[in-house]
């Protein structure tokens, strides 16, 4: 069993409770790591931490191109490590190393990224129009910035928020998933490694309430970014509402992935496949519903069976694996109800419907991949959110049927459109109400574009050139030139 530690001011520590909790392999069903069970209390050092490195100490004064300069090293220093990272996070969630590298190796692009933006960001001065004013703008860091992540991609989602906080000259207190601590408490050591000042960068681990709203309420933390689910981030937003923190939410979705007749159907199948069992169905943008025109459904569905059925289980280590388990014991029980749910509510099960019991998967929370049929839009497998690998296929009869039923949900994260027509591919994304379209392609990230949702899937952006001013205020100054005459009662 492995012992983690938080990070706090550049220290290791122990929750000051002394309790400790499990992290559990899924492939394994077995504990592998013991992390400290935070508290109150240790987000108040961590945020005190975080606030005396934004307010005085090297950060503070430093310039915006030293900074980026040690977001630099950082991306090195990151980068240098991608196999431990993946490594650690494999044993947390269970997702392939494969995909898991491939996300660590991609990683630095976001410091080296924001470090190249942070002496970029220039104030202006307005051509006002008051008569011997001088005015100017500003941008200033936050502060504290409070960093909230799930367990699926844990860095990727985190640092998504940390690498533009800390280009803008923010510091920040992670808080990861209970289920995926590891790899964040070893990216906090990096961040010393790199040269960052202690107190930029500080890891509190445990539980939502435990420490995530402590952390969310305390009265120095100045901004909230949050992924994770839509109940979670209903509870932030209302909690953060009430200090009128700044916050951004990245939460669910139930995407469509839109298959239209005149589309490369390998393409799309390869599509499909990648939108709703990679990562064992366990993304935000998880193409979880696939809407198929009508006249190419059955032989779509057919392929697509055909290609998902000689999916391999097991070894999320493994190069030979395709699917692996899914993260953690609750989701497991949720995928399970679900698939339960989509047959009471009489859609077909045409392939998978069951935990696996496939050799070398019987210990861990393995589901079999699965896919429902005559499923229509109102139905809840059409209308919630799974994170797993359950598949609703629903059928439509042309582009206005598609947009409509895309629409209809509560989400409003990504969607897929497969077509070679060109003026659909240009047409149909501005039609869709999504943060995301994706057209012959799905779950593709870039951190050049922007990412986030609409409705019930969030608000706010990540990734791009604008998410820098997303960690920053603006100030706004007037300097007076001339001796004001008139009444001082009367606003001038
Ligand atoms: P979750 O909401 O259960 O937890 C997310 C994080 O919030 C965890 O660190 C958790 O401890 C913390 N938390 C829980 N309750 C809290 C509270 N009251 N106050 C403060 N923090 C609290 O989500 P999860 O199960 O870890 O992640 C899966 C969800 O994340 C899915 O819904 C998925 O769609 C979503 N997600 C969204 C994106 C995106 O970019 N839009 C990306 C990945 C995952």
């Amino acid at each position: 069993m492995q012992k983690f530690h938080m990070r706090i001011a550049g220290e290791d520590c122990e929750a000051r409770s002394g309790q400790w909790f499990e992290s559990v392999n899924p492939f394994t069903g077995d504990a592998w790591a013991q992390i400290p069970r935070g508290g109150a209390a240790d987000v108040d050092a961590a945020v005190n931490a975080a606030h005396t490195a934004f307010k005085s100490g090297p950060w503070s004064s430093m310039t915006a191109s030293a900074r980026g300069v040690l977001l630099h090293k950082l991306g090195d220093v990151f980068a240098a490590n991608a196999e431990k990272l993946a490594e650690l996070e494999v044993l947390d969630n269970g997702k392939l190393r494969a995909e898991m590298l491939g996300q660590m190796k991609y990683l630095p692009q976001w410091f080296y990224y924001y470090g190249g933006l942070a002496d970029k960001v220039e104030g202006a001065v307005t051509p006002i129009d008051k008569p011997g004013m001088f005015h100017y703008v500003q941008y200033e860091p936050q502060g504290v910035v409070g960093v909230i992540a799930p367990w699926n991609s844990p860095l990727l989602l985190a640092i998504m928020k940390v690498a533009p906080a800390l280009a803008a000259g923010n510091t920040v207190v992670i808080k990861p998933s209970e289920f995926s601590s590891a790899s964040t408490i070893f990216f906090a050591s990096l961040c010393d490694v790199a040269g960052i000042p202690p107190g930029v960068v500080n890891v509190v681990t445990g539980f939502g309430p435990e420490v995530g709203e402590p952390l969310v309420k305390h009265p120095l933390v100045a901004r909230i970014g949050f992924t994770g689910s839509d109940t979670g981030g209903r509870r932030v937003n209302e909690t953060a509402a009430k200090d009128f923190k700044r916050v951004s939410l990245e939460l669910g979705g139930k995407s469509a992935n839109i298959v239209f007749e005149d589309a490369d159907l390998d393409a799309a199948a390869r599509g499909a496949i990648s939108g709703i069992f990679a990562a064992t169905g366990q993304t935000c943008m998880a193409g979880s519903r696939l809407l198929v025109q009508r006249s190419i459904h059955d032989k779509f569905v057919e392929k697509l069976v055909e290609a998902v059925r000689k999916a391999r289980l097991g070894d999320p280590s493994s190069p030979d694996t395709d699917i692996g388990p899914v993260s953690t014991p609750p989701q497991l029980d949720k995928t399970l109800q679900y698939i339960e749910i989509a047959r009471s509510e009489g859609a077909t099960c045409v392939l998978g419907g069951e935990r696996s019991t496939r050799p070398g998967c019987e210990k861990g929370f393995f589901v079999e991949p699965t896919i429902f049929t005559n499923v229509n839009n109102r139905m809840r497998i059409a209308q919630e959110e799974v994170f797993g690998p359950v598949l609703a296929v629903i059928p439509f009869d042309d582009e206005d049927d598609a947009v409509s039923i895309a629409n209809d949900s509560q989400f409003g994260l990504a969607a897929g459109v497969w077509t070679s027509d060109l003026r659909r591919a240009l047409m149909l994304p501005k039609r869709i109400h999504a943060g995301t379209v994706w057209v012959n392609a799905y779950r593709v990230v870039s951190y050049m574009a922007p990412f986030g949702g609409v409705k019930s899937s969030g608000m706010g952006r990540e990734n791009g050139l604008r998410t820098i001013y997303e960690f920053l205020e603006a100030k706004s100054v007037f300097i007076n030139t001339v001796k004001r005459e008139g009444n001082p009662f009367v606003m001038g």
